[in-house]
């Protein structure tokens, strides 16, 4: 059995989600576990919708989720004839749960409400792409993924119970696959014990479908998106970027640490685990071969240049001219850990630390005060960090060529400089 993901993006038109049928031809003989994101920019609007209601404004979040249901209510006119009727019910009773909590008034965390509400993008997108594909003579068996994916309810970031969701996997899914060809279901929510919506996290159905390739065991999981395949730098801003054929696991992994945007940094331990290999292909061009990402990587890897904006930078100063021992790092580390931040660089120097961060104003404030403790702190924002993994000798030097770099670390595999964004 195959896996296949379809992002917002591969389903933000209905020519798009025609195209995406057309796929789906090509493999009809196959066992599909078919996992799809919300519509285009769905989960942003659904997003607003939440925030605007806890806020106290009603009547605007009705009206922003009128919203919602008016582009499904047309994806459903364009796509569905033989269906249209069965759809439109269906679609109803998910905007009617909506519409019911948006009546109310928040008594719970803004968290919890957040994915009862969001979560309704995935369930409106497969609701009407399995009507549309059965359409197409490609039927197929529709799964509330709430059913299999058991959660612990930390919202917006729930943890998977894994014992259960296999379990229920076991029961749920392979059984389907006895009568039909393809079963569609939702990427990024999942639910607790007590049947509270969760989700996993934005940009989560990718890892969704790494999940359901370990738990059925599949052959390979193909991730179909709007670019050729994982490219060794944003072609938005550098033109001559190139897509990466072969990558191994561990070096998606390093890429998302360093912050490239490829592929959700969950995904690749569930397939590593099972030694399941990662397609990313293009729904724009099949033909094109894409990226194959595995175990092993037998090619020399062009330099892969990722760009991390919004940073901020903290200087620390001892006050009284000490150098800076051990313990006054150690409590750095722990504040850190206190904040939840992750530093992105560290420099230590005789009486002066330099941390490079994600600008998440109200931790740096956090972050600055208890710093304020033990040192002089100075926080500069309005910075980039450059990661240059692989670097081949001048290129550093031809990126950054007439800038300030306030912070250069570097050892064999990878170069980062900090320098000021451009606006800036
Ligand atoms: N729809 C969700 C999001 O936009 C999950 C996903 O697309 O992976 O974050
Ligand atoms: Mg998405």
């Amino acid at each position: 059995m195959k896996i296949f993901k379809f992002g917002g993006a591969s389903v933000s038109t209905v020519e798009r989600i025609q195209h995406m049928a057309a796929i789906l031809q090509e493999y009809r003989e196959e066992p599909l576990m078919i996992i799809v994101s919300a519509i285009g920019k769905t989960t942003n609007a659904l997003e607003k919708v939440a925030e605007t209601w806890f806020a106290g404004k009603k009547e605007d979040a009705l009206e922003l989720f009128r919203q919602v249901r008016h582009t499904h209510d047309d994806f459903a006119k364009y796509l569905l004839v033989r269906e249209a009727l069965p759809t439109e019910h269906r679609l109803n009773d998910l905007y009617t749960e909506v519409e019911w909590l948006l009546h109310d008034k928040p008594v719970r965390e803004y968290d919890y409400y957040y994915d009862q509400i969001v979560c309704i993008g995935e369930l409106l997108s497969t609701t009407l792409i399995s009507a549309y594909l059965n359409e197409e003579g490609l039927s197929s068996e529709w799964v509330d993924v709430r059913d299999v994916f058991r959660t612990d309810d930390n919202f917006r970031d729930a943890g998977i119970n894994w014992v259960t969701t296999q379990k229920q996997s076991d029961e749920r899914i392979r059984p389907l696959f006895q009568r039909t060809k393809r079963v569609i279901t939702q990427g990024f929510i999942g639910a607790t014990d007590e049947n509270e919506s969760t989700t996993l996290g934005r940009e989560g159905s990718d890892y969704t479908a790494a999940i359901f390739a370990s738990l059925l065991d599949a052959e390979s999981l193909t991730i179909w998106k709007d670019v050729k395949g994982v490219m060794n730098a944003d072609p938005k801003q550098f033109p001559t970027a190139e897509i990466i054929p072969e990558l191994s696991y561990e070096e998606v992994i390093e890429m998302a640490y360093y912050g490239a945007q490829v592929i959700h940094p969950k995904t690749i331990k569930p397939l590593q685990n099972r030694q399941i290999p990662l397609y990313v292909r293009s729904f724009i061009d099949p033909e094109e071969p894409g990226t194959i990402i595995h175990q092993q990587c037998a090619q020399v890897l062009p330099p892969i240049i990722v760009i991390k904006k919004n940073q901020v930078l903290l200087q620390l100063k001892t006050m009284d001219f000490s150098f800076v021992g051990e313990k006054p790092v150690a409590e750095l580390y722990h504040w850190l850990e206190q904040v939840r931040i992750r530093p992105n660089l560290i420099s230590t120097g005789a009486v002066s630390v330099q941390v490079c961060l994600d600008d998440h104003p109200e931790k740096i404030d956090r972050l600055a005060s208890l710093a304020a403790t033990r040192f002089d702190v100075q926080v500069e924002r309005g910075y980039m960090l450059l990661t240059i993994r692989h670097p081949q000798k001048g290129l550093l030097e031809g990126l950054t060529k007439g800038q300030e770099i306030p912070l250069l670390q570097q050892n064999r595999d990878v170069v980062q400089a900090l320098l000021k964004e451009k606006n800036h």
